[in-house]
């Protein structure tokens, strides 16, 4: 082993002491009146900068982590970024029992389970605005990252890259992100097709995000708001991709509530 050099400043200030350290087998030295082995000094003051630097990272990792959330959804109504879940009041049964249910979800996810959440009702019942509530009490646990994306807005967004080379928002960011969050809520899906009731397909660029996302995620929670039928959504979408949303859900279904925005039923 090769003796450890220290500078002469310091070696003027201490002295060898007659005890040999057990690990080093090298001379102690007499320190503050301490009998001390200058290398098992240096390796505690090398491990305590490590934890120092891991402990940092970790803090900034985490740092990042929450910031997904706020600064990397994607939201087209602007409402929902006030919802809190601590604030939301049911109105009728119906509203009671699918509250419940949302906090029950809550305390699951919290736990660690895994499962796959379906918002389903017609427009304006709050799905939206309970998925993000949900998502955003998850995120300020400050252990799981969360991500909220309209999927019209994520589609809208995507068209636009095509042309628009300077763009960030392409296929393979919205594919990237969406599957490294712990919890991602894919908001309105079907609308983007604008053809809610015409039995129109998704587009090819489409198909493609929204397969890529959900292969990703096959063992973590997502979640899905819609104003379509189960039936509607298999037949606009590859059946994989459903049945990947579909695996294994909870389902928070609206079927009595009548929207809350305008106060009647849209149709
Ligand atoms: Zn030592």
């Amino acid at each position: 082993m090769e003796p450890l050099k220290l500078p002469n400043s310091l070696l003027k200030r201490m002295e060898f002491h007659s005890e040999t350290c057990e690990i080093h087998g090298i001379q102690k030295m007499t320190y503050q009146g301490q009998a001390v082995c200058p290398r098992c000094e240096v390796e505690e003051d090398t491990k305590k900068l490590e934890r120092d630097i891991t402990e940092e990272y970790y803090i900034q990792e985490q740092k990042r982590q929450y910031n997904i959330f706020y600064k990397q959804s994607i939201v087209s109504d602007q409402s929902v970024l006030e919802a809190d879940i601590h604030k939301l009041t049911a109105q009728d049964g119906e509203d009671r029992k699918n509250l419940n249910t949302a906090f029950e979800v809550l305390k699951a996810y919290k736990k660690g389970n895994v499962f796959n959440l379906v918002f389903q009702g017609v427009q304006g019942v709050g799905k939206s605005y309970t998925s993000y509530a949900l998502l955003r009490e998850l995120n300020e646990s400050r252990k799981l990252s969360c991500l909220y994306i309209s999927v019209d807005e994520m589609v809208r967004l995507i068209k636009d890259s095509f042309s628009n080379k300077e763009s960030r928002y392409t296929e393979q960011y919205f594919v990237d992100l969406c599957s490294r969050v712990d919890f991602l809520t894919l908001d309105d899906l079907g609308a983007e097709t604008g053809a809610m009731d015409s039995g129109k397909r998704a587009s090819d660029f489409i198909h493609r995000v929204l397969y890529g996302i959900t292969n990703a995620r096959q063992n973590k929670s997502t979640i899905t708001t819609t104003n379509l039928r189960s039936e509607d959504l298999y037949n606009m979408y590859d059946k994989k991709i459903i049945s990947r949303l579909f695996r294994k859900p909870k389902f928070i279904i609206y079927k009595e509530t009548k929207d809350k925005r305008i106060n009647q039923m849209p149709f």
